[in-house]
């Protein structure tokens, strides 16, 4: 468990702004920054971040939170990590204790190792004629190459003795930088161009080594380590991250030297996977980045082959709404040698007209089958079918192409029976009519906007609606512990109680008021309309009873909300200063 006072405080020292703008650029727009909602899928911004209040609010589907959250929900780390993360950004240390898990001690450790050997190499190319000229005759510049951080693995058995403190650190044999042999240790990387490969945080977790000129293995990646796991990670996702954001697409290529070539010629949204195939890990990682993923294959047949699992590893994966398209590059052509000669104009075109996963499917399947016959048509059912059933998570798209199976066997009514109503496409939930706020919650947004307004609030009778009471409830919290007068704080202390909705619907309003909004007008208003409430509900309870009773308390009550509102409604509220 971390305290929650140091979650507090570590939330007042980030900036949401900039937390949020490394993965959804955002706009300024008024007092709060916008974007298209990386939440759910639309076309006009209607995620919305305070700078102010430190809060992200979606008015599309109702996403909220803070920085933590939105790594969380967003980045999809954990909650400790999320922390971590923050903390190591503002330079706060995360309070141990003691139940740190050994393994992030290791982690880290690793980490710092990779971290070394990146730097390492990196400092080697500069010197190295022989690389330098390797990248230049593949046309790439100096300027791409420190983007991406390539460096050099010099020609030597033992050359990370220069890197780190001590080669003998079990550390480096662990990252995978170092290899043991018979009692000898030795560098895995040997004279070749070294390509970082960074998590989605920046942080170097494995190396791709490039031989220069001939020699094998051509490509030699870093061994499956506690830091790196080939199937799960995409290389480019922390270099191209903006580009991806910005394209709203994501381009799944099969080399490194792809990505780094594409992103030179203006393609930044291209990711590539570490010599596997594409898995279903990361495909789901995919689709949680960006609606639309285009992978890309050489047009030869090994790349057909292994454009046909991507899209048997995609189909449990694809979620209703986004999109999957195939792209197969001309004869003899790699997405590098491609963008070199025809640039990034007809590149972009390829992707626009990349076939959709659902014709790629029947394309293919229907060649299988030669549907020209009766058999045909029955033996492609029996071979579609199979596929439509793992659209697990599109269940619209699964309905659809079994309309199109229908149709293409003449087989139709198997599949595409009418579900009953209420089985078949989850409606859209209906955006709830904005309805005028309560009192009670305007004045509550009217304390968090300027909580220095709480001490001169007067009590608030109990009793009334709903929002009444809670508001009471929640006023005299604040009294109690003024700390929580802060919208994430007190969010998180009802979280999950009744009083959450109204101080969520507070926050949300709140995202209307600039800093120097004066809300002074508001409160006065709602404050007023309140005691009159009251006041009215006292009489009405007091009707037709005779003065002796109605106990002390209440005609106590009664009589000064009487006085208030006689003497002047707008008393009861001091004025700010
Ligand atoms: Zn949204």
């Amino acid at each position: 468990m971390i305290p929650q006072d140091f979650i507090h405080q570590l939330l007042d020292r980030v900036d949401i702004v900039e937390v949020v703008d490394r993965y959804v650029p955002l706009k300024k727009k008024g007092a709060n920054y916008m974007a298209c909602c990386p939440f759910h899928g639309e076309k006009t911004p209607s995620f919305t971040v305070s700078p102010t209040k430190q809060f992200y609010h979606c008015f599309g589907c109702g996403a909220h939170g803070t920085a933590i959250s939105f790594l969380m929900e967003h980045a999809g780390m954990g909650f400790v990590e999320a922390v971590k993360e923050l903390a190591d950004r503002t330079g706060m240390t995360v309070p141990d204790d003691g139940q740190r898990k050994p393994e992030d001690g290791r982690r880290d450790r690793l980490l710092a190792v990779m971290e070394q050997a990146a730097q390492h190499y990196k400092g080697l190319l500069k010197d190295s004629a022989k690389a330098v000229d390797y990248l230049k005759g593949r046309g790439l510049d100096g300027r791409t190459a420190a983007a991406f951080g390539l460096g050099y693995a010099a020609d030597e058995w033992q050359g990370l003795v220069a890197a780190v403190a001590d080669y003998q650190d079990g550390a480096l044999e662990e990252a995978g930088l170092v290899i043991v042999n018979e009692g000898k240790r030795y560098d895995r990387f040997r004279d070749r161009v070294m390509f970082p490969i960074r998590n989605e945080r920046g942080r170097v977790i494995a190396f791709g080594g490039r031989v220069i000129g001939q020699g094998e293995p051509k490509y030699l990646n870093s061994p499956e380590t506690p830091l790196f796991h080939k199937g799960r990670e995409l290389y480019g996702l922390y270099e191209n991250r903006r580009g991806i954001q910005q394209a709203g697409r994501a381009v799944v290529v099969e080399g490194y030297m792809d990505v780094v070539m594409l992103a030179q010629h203006g393609v930044d949204n291209a990711l590539a996977t570490l010599g596997t195939a594409v898995t279903p890990d990361h495909v789901a990682k995919l689709f949680k980045l960006v609606d639309d993923v285009v992978f890309a294959f050489d047009g030869d047949n090994a790349g057909r082959k292994a454009a046909w699992r991507a899209l048997e590893n995609s189909l449990p994966q694809l979620p209703d709404g986004k999109r999957a398209t195939f792209l197969f590059l001309p004869q003899g052509e790699d997405p590098d040698s491609y963008v070199r000669q025809a640039g990034r104009e007809a590149f972009e075109k390829l992707c626009d007209e990349a076939r959709p996963l659902s014709d790629f499917l029947f394309d293919e399947l229907s060649v299988r089958a030669e549907p020209d016959s009766p058999e045909g048509k029955v033996r492609l059912v029996k071979l579609v079918e199979p596929y439509l059933a793992q659209l697990a998570k599109a269940p619209l798209l699964a309905r659809s192409l079994r309309q199109r199976l229908a149709a293409l066997s003449g087989l139709g009514g198997m599949e595409t029976r009418r579900r009953p109503p209420g089985h078949g496409a989850p409606r859209p939930p209906a955006r709830p009519r904005a309805a005028l706020p309560s009192p009670a919650r305007v004045v509550l947004q009217a304390i968090l906007h300027k909580p220095e307004r709480l001490a001169n609030l007067p009590e608030l009778a109990s009793g009334g609606d709903e929002d009444t009471t809670q508001l009471a409830a929640v006023l005299a919290v604040l009294r109690e512990h003024p700390e929580l007068a802060d919208v994430n704080r007190l969010e998180s202390f009802y979280q999950g109680r009744p009083e959450e909705t109204m101080v969520r619907a507070a926050a949300v309003a709140l995202l209307q008021w600039s800093e120097d909004y004066d809300s002074e007008a508001d409160l006065r208003g709602a404050w007023a309309t309140l005691i009159e409430q009251s006041a009215r509900r006292q009489a009405h309870a007091f009707a037709g009873r005779k003065l002796s009773d109605i106990s002390a308390e209440d005609r106590a009550n009664y009589m000064a909300a009487l006085k208030e509102k006689k003497l002047d409604r707008l008393s009861a509220v001091k004025p700010d200063r």
